[in-house]
């Protein structure tokens, strides 16, 4: 089955009970046993639940993978994952990454004796120098954000397999109409469904898919033991979500597109951040592990002011100023106020967070509405 079709119909079953094609909205905390443990699969929805099933199927199938497992939020998927760690454990980080990833790694499980290093994965080769006996996860996030830079999926699986690493990637930029990092070489794949996947910028979710059984079991003791789930009313719009995401993405591709080249053209635009352009300095890895490029982008101005970025901020009319990304409504932000405002001035402009920096998360209107309220905002 190909990706489009896997999106609607993969591992989904018409509802047992009355055939419903789209699986109910099973909202129940227990299930009926006719003695007891004699029941029908399901005994305790943090356990199991047959719409968050549902969902935890087409995760793991639009992913490659074998098993998915489904979160009240993203970064209650990523905690699961860093519990699989001891004290002592040591984890290799993209350095430039979400800031709540950021956050949950810092202050939550540095104290509990994990040692983080952030390190800069375009050079795959840099992985290695951090290695200890202790090291027992990678963790990826490409594209990054918002400087949009682009890891090498298959380079950074060569050194965790050397060294018998597990290695996890954050999904949620590139979503796996894009990039499938279960076939490059990754053992956990990592989703904020409350992004691209859900789509429509109502609800909050998060989702692992693997491949390996031993695996799956140890995440699935971790789900039901911390029982950080999403309840059914979430995994039912998560599920819908996943339905549309292959035009959905062609969508923000096609639009991501024109207006990264009407920025790049644009007189007071100083420099896009976007892999398709063939000057980005990893275009030639996006090209190869992705098959397309995406709706995200940052985007800096000449006068390159605090000002001047509020300014443009402020009269944007379609697009609109917020947090989050991947809906279908396109999205501003200012990464050194709003994302990145904890990081101090000076890193974040090594980072290249400028004042002057906006994130566009492009959305799937008209494509000439989008570009009239660029030009209208700059103007
Ligand atoms: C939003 C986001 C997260 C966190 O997900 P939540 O659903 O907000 O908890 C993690 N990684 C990336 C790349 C994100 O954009």
């Amino acid at each position: 089955m190909k990706f489009n079709t896997k999106t609607i119909h993969g591992k989904q079953h018409p509802d047992k009970a009355y055939g419903a094609v789209m699986t109910p909205i099973y909202q129940t905390s227990t299930y009926a046993q006719s003695a007891p443990g004699d029941h029908k699969g399901y005994a305790y929805s943090r356990s199991k639940n047959p719409t968050r099933h549902a969902l935890e199927e087409a995760f793991a199938s639009i992913e490659n993978g074998e098993f998915g497992l489904a979160f009240g939020s993203g970064l209650a998927a990523i905690d699961a994952i860093i519990k699989l760690l001891d004290p002592g454990d040591e984890v290799i980080s993209t350095s430039d990454l979400y800031g709540g990833t950021y956050r949950l790694f810092t202050n939550i499980f540095k104290k509990w004796g994990i040692k983080f290093h952030f390190v800069k994965m375009q050079n795959a080769e840099n992985i290695a120098n951090y290695v200890t006996n202790n090291t027992k996860l990678i963790w990826v996030e490409t594209p990054t954000n918002p400087m949009m830079n682009i890891i090498d999926i298959k380079a950074v699986a060569h050194v965790a397999k050397a060294h018998n690493i597990l290695l996890a990637v954050d999904n949620t930029f590139a979503t796996p109409y894009l990039q499938q990092p279960l076939d490059l070489g990754a053992d956990i794949v990592m989703h904020s469904a409350t992004k691209y996947i859900g789509g429509h910028s109502d609800l909050v979710l998060g989702a692992l898919v693997v491949k390996d059984k031993k695996l799956a079991e140890r995440l699935y003791f971790i789900q039901n033991a911390s029982g950080a789930i999403c309840g059914p009313q979430d995994s039912f719009l998560a599920l819908r979500g996943i339905k549309t995401l292959h035009v959905r993405m062609q969508r923000h591709c096609e639009n991501g597109k024109a207006i990264a080249h009407y920025l790049k053209n644009h007189p007071k635009v100083n420099k896009v951040y976007w892999p398709g352009f063939e000057d980005h300095p990893n275009h030639h890895i996006a090209k190869d592990q992705m098959s397309d490029f995406g709706g995200m982008m940052s985007f800096s101005t000449k006068e390159d002011s605090l000002a001047g970025a509020l300014q443009i901020l402020k009269k944007f009319k379609i697009i609109t100023l917020a947090e989050s990304l991947g809906g279908v409504e396109s999205l501003a932000g200012h990464p050194a106020t709003m994302t990145h405002g904890s990081i101090p001035k000076k890193e974040r402009e090594e980072l290249g967070i400028s004042d002057s920096l906006i994130r566009l998360s492009v959305g799937i209107e008209d494509e000439e509405d989008l570009i009239n309220d660029l030009k209208q905002a700059l103007g």
